[in-house]
């Protein structure tokens, strides 16, 4: 057997785009499947200590689960001396598909690929942060990569290990059910739940 025609198989037994070619998509998928990551279970109690006030207007948009990670998220890189707030939380379809008409059928540049129902955003289940220099706003600094790992040690999911579009600020909470996922299949399924009613995390 050839080493694509085995990748070609892996990528249909992980249930993710096949083209024997193996990518930021197959590895991410490979690691999911065989060092199952802890996500939800690293933070056992909610994190009630409330951070500044601005993050927090931001917070009460996101699930409950994610609030404690956005909080810790932020205590966390202060105990590291780097201040940063949540400057983003839930869109809802309609603003997302604002988002995506700037720099398409709207004024401005092109800010996200995502559709209404096509980001973690539109779901409560992502923010993104920015970081500050006492009340200034860094939108270009090498700590959003240390907070990135200060993110996943807590069990968040970090835009800066994505491969396609790096995302510095970004961070979403991955529910367990979507261990296995691809991010596409998982945005299919939050959609579906939404019109069902069905909890995120249930
Ligand atoms: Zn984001």
């Amino acid at each position: 057997m050839r080493i694509d025609e085995m990748i070609t198989a892996i990528q249909t037994e992980l249930g993710i785009g096949v083209d024997g070619k193996a990518g930021p998509e197959t590895w991410g998928a490979i690691y999911r499947k065989i060092c199952k990551p802890a996500n939800t279970k690293v933070i056992a109690t909610a994190v009630t200590d409330l951070v500044d006030s601005r993050s927090e207007k931001i917070i009460s948009t996101l699930l409950p689960e994610v609030q404690s990670y956005a909080r810790a998220l932020v205590h966390k890189a202060a105990a590291n001396a780097i201040t940063i707030k949540v400057i983003s939380g839930l869109r809802t379809y309609d603003e997302q598909n604002a988002l995506y008409a700037q720099g398409r059928t709207a004024p401005g540049n092109k800010v996200t690929n995502a559709r209404g129902g096509y980001s973690n955003h539109n779901f409560g289940i992502a923010f993104d942060i920015g970081v500050f220099d006492g009340s200034k706003y860094l939108g270009d600094s090498p700590k959003y990569k240390a907070v990135g790992i200060l993110g996943t040690e807590i069990g968040l999911e970090w835009g800066g290990n994505w491969k396609t579009i790096v995302d510095q600020p970004h961070y979403q909470l991955r529910p367990a059910w979507a261990t296995n996922l691809t991010e596409r299949d998982m945005l299919s399924e939050l959609r579906s739940r939404r019109e069902s009613g069905k909890a995120v995390y249930a």
